[in-house]
């Protein structure tokens, strides 16, 4: 589902009544709370276009950066520095991607997409249609969650 393909379910959940977040609705299959900030939850889910992707969720329904309050937006700011930052301790990327987009759930989310030279897009953005369930090997994702909130925990 996204604005293209289905834009009156979109502008539905707009409305923060209808929004999964707002509401606290079950996380989509796989998807977890790697951690939590005053301002958002970091998530991510063993399943995707490649390794160590994740994404922030803001705490608030607003859907763009610029219906947040001042307080707000740089509480988030923060909460994002934060959560690159160790990311990049942890999987010793090359350099972070940072992508917003919304057009499926208007609920304000960053994803990070750390880049290395031998990623599987090089040259050009990544592909997140390109999901794939063997981007990890043996406990790797697990190790991932473990040493990421335990980066976390030291900075916090
Ligand atoms: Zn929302």
């Amino acid at each position: 589902m996204s604005i293209h393909t289905d834009y009156e379910k979109w502008e539905e959940m707009n409305e923060s009544g209808n929004c999964p977040v707002y509401n606290s609705d079950s996380m989509p299959e796989g998807m977890i709370d790697l951690y939590e900030l005053e301002h958002s939850w970091l998530n991510s889910k063993p399943v995707e276009c490649m390794k160590w992707a994740c994404h922030v969720t803001a705490k608030y329904h607003d859907p763009e950066l610029y219906d947040l309050e001042e307080e707000e937006l740089f509480g988030f700011m923060i909460d994002l520095q934060m959560y690159s930052k160790a990311l990049k301790e942890v999987t010793r990327a090359v350099k972070i991607n940072y992508e917003s987009h919304g057009n499926s759930l208007p609920h304000l989310h960053v994803y990070f997409y750390p880049r290395n030279m031998n990623d599987p897009f090089p040259g050009k953005p990544i592909d997140y249609n390109e999901k794939r369930d063997d981007i990890y090997d043996e406990g790797e994702y697990e190790e991932f969650v473990k040493k990421m909130r335990e980066e976390l925990a030291s900075m916090d």
